[in-house]
């Protein structure tokens, strides 16, 4: 047994201190990055932040609407071949550059990502998503994916530790998505106990990947705009939400009316919800990892990108960034033990 004595953060410890600024107003802000990626040296440009893929999350609809803003959506891998036909078909021509195809790492997630691109060599991404990115047989589905689309951006995770970092960068990712436990439907850590808070997570993982020409994602604990932003001046490349962008017209989930009030259903995926869809519910060996909960419907998305965009230029604004890309260099976190002000809260 082995304890590491020092504390690491949440979103929820830190601040982000103001300094002196010369931008007058947040219009002067670009939030817009352009990347070269490690292994497919392909390029982007776009503003970072990107749907989850996740059932009521990263939807086909939730991908035009975000789109429209350059944002990316991570389409969850449960749409079939022939949906992606029909969506692909239909959309417009440049969404290629803000999706990704999600696969698990099973024999038949490799076939029916090979029927996808088959039909449609124009996707640009792919993302390779487990709860658990350390094992081996995930480094060497990363490999043999690499090796089948040499050309394309891969997205693979989910770990928190440098050295596993450099690992999945070395075996062909050129994007680690970073996190393990923070998700707001997600339950690992009370499963489990294991996990590792996400803002130090970032900070390690970042290093780690920067240093060898790599990008990661943040994947998961933004409650708020400024855990978005926090999340930025940590290090995060791109940053992910699941439950931000849940319960909106675009997210998946019925629409449910009780006592006169609109919900939509938002479940973890790997809730007894998705593996009762999926998998036929939840195997003997193993227990669900997931909340499924009833979120209060939230109109269209629009409105809850623009706010979030609204309070990142702010953030930049407040450190004297005047683009996104110089948040990390602007930040200075202070350490506090509050957060906002809770009095009219209820
Ligand atoms: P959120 O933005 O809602 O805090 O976190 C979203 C992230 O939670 C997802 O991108 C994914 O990494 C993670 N997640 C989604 N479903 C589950 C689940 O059922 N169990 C666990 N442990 N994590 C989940």
């Amino acid at each position: 047994m082995h304890i590491e004595q020092d504390i690491k953060l949440g979103f929820k410890d830190v601040m982000i201190r103001p300094k002196r600024s010369t931008l007058k107003s947040r219009s002067q802000v670009s939030l817009e990055r352009n990347f070269t990626f490690l292994n497919s040296t392909a390029t982007w440009t776009g503003v970072p932040i990107m749907a989850a893929n996740m059932d009521a999350v990263g939807t086909f609809e939730m991908a035009l609407t975000l789109a429209q803003h350059q944002l990316f959506t991570a389409i969850h891998k449960h749409y079939t071949a022939a949906q992606w036909r029909t969506f692909l078909n239909t959309a417009p021509k440049d969404i290629t550059d803000y999706i990704a195809i999600s696969t698990g790492t099973g024999k038949e997630d490799a076939k029916k990502l090979k029927t996808v691109f088959k039909s449609h060599p124009e996707l640009k991404f792919i993302c390779i998503d487990v709860a658990n990115g350390y094992s081996e047989h995930f480094v060497e589905f990363l490999q043999q994916t690499r090796k089948a689309y040499p050309n394309k951006v891969i997205i693979a995770g989910n770990v928190v530790t440098g050295e596993m970092v450099e690992q999945l960068l070395l075996s062909g990712a050129d994007i680690v998505k970073v996190g393990i436990g923070p998700g707001s439907v997600c339950t690992t850590r009370i499963k489990t106990g294991v996990g590792y808070p996400q803002l130090s997570a970032i900070i390690e993982c970042a290093d780690a990947a920067h240093g060898i020409g790599g990008q990661i994602i943040s994947d998961g604990g933004c409650t708020t705009p400024g855990d978005i932003a926090k999340a930025f001046g940590a290090g995060a490349d791109f940053v992910m939400l699941g439950g931000m962008l849940s319960g909106h017209t675009e997210s998946g989930g019925e629409l449910i009316i009780k006592n006169g009030e609109q919900y939509k259903q938002f479940y973890g995926m790997s809730s007894a919800t998705a593996m009762d869809k999926y998998a036929g519910g939840v195997a003997e060996y193993r227990a669900s990892e997931g909340k499924t909960v009833e979120v209060p419907y939230k109109g269209d998305v629009k409105e809850t990108i623009l706010d979030i965009l609204g309070g990142l230029r702010s953030t930049c604004t407040y450190v004297g960034a005047a683009r996104l890309k110089e948040l990390t260099k602007r930040t200075t976190f202070i350490r506090v033990a509050e957060q906002e002000n809770q009095v009219y809260n209820g």
